[in-house]
């Protein structure tokens, strides 16, 4: 049993316990209907909480001033190989979180990012925004395939990082994190690249908010073709230009984890 697990039997023990001391009614039911609702949208709108599913966002306080770029989406033949060639410019490595449809339909541009010393981590196999309503079959399957897919192309390794779509947590994921020893990571600040149209807004936006031990949000690529990504392009040579000003130092999520 995981804690969202548990968490899902306590509800429904308080629940069949409210009906069946009051009566069902508005009361009875809309107070738990409403605490679920509450759970889901934590687990949707907060990628760094812990409530469902155990996630990392950040590094640990010992990481001293070292923060993490990631990458989510990719690998994209028109922006992961520029975007890789800006942190490579600055002595950076980033962590890439690929699709794994992505990693099968370019196995050179993943091997590339590794041949770099970039880390690369599974953002499940096909980024389907229905995953959080699946099953725990479902989404163990999707997990596994996007691990199949970057192993495959990279030979075998350790288990990468795990990101999921969109960062959603839910209590399927938390059984298969548990079954697979799966090490979820999310964010602690969004760049906003995904919005945002000025690069210097999005730079702005990092440099502003980024503090030690953080988890930096980007992408290179995206779960739909065509998706232009010059905005990130473009804002990450500021970027990198701004942390190393404020002297924080750009590493991996896994040498941040390992700090
Ligand atoms: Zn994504």
């Amino acid at each position: 049993m995981t804690r969202a697990d548990w968490i899902g039997l306590g509800w429904a023990g308080a629940t069949g316990g409210l009906v069946l001391a009051l009566g069902p009614s508005a009361l009875t039911l809309g107070v738990p209907a409403a605490a679920a609702a509450l759970l889901v949208a934590d687990g949707v709108a907060r990628p760094a909480s812990q409530v469902l599913v155990p996630t990392i966002s950040r590094g640990p306080a010992r990481a001293g001033r070292r923060v993490a770029l990631t990458f989510d989406d990719g690998p994209d033949p028109r922006w992961t190989p520029a975007i890789a060639e800006r942190l490579e410019a600055a002595g950076v490595r980033g962590t890439f979180f690929c699709i794994g449809e992505h990693v099968l339909a370019h196995p050179a541009l993943v091997r590339g990012l590794a041949a770099a010393g970039h880390e690369l981590g599974n953002h499940s196999f096909s980024h389907a925004r229905t995953l959080n309503f699946r099953l725990t079959a479902a989404m163990e399957r999707e997990v596994r395939r996007g691990e199949t897919a970057l192993l495959s192309v990279l030979g075998e390794g350790p288990r990468p990082l795990y990101r999921p779509p969109i960062g959603l947590r839910n209590p399927s994921l938390a059984r298969v994190a548990r079954r697979l020893d799966l090490r979820v990571v999310n964010w602690s600040l969004h760049s906003r690249d995904t919005f945002a149209r000025d690069p210097a807004a999005v730079a702005d936006r990092v440099l502003t908010r980024c503090a030690p031990g953080d988890i930096v949000l980007l992408h290179d690529g995206s779960d739909r073709p065509g998706a232009d990504r010059s905005v990130t392009l473009a804002a990450l040579p500021r970027i990198l230009e701004g942390l190393r000003q404020r002297q924080l130092e750009p590493v991996t999520v896994s040498e941040l984890l390992a700090s």
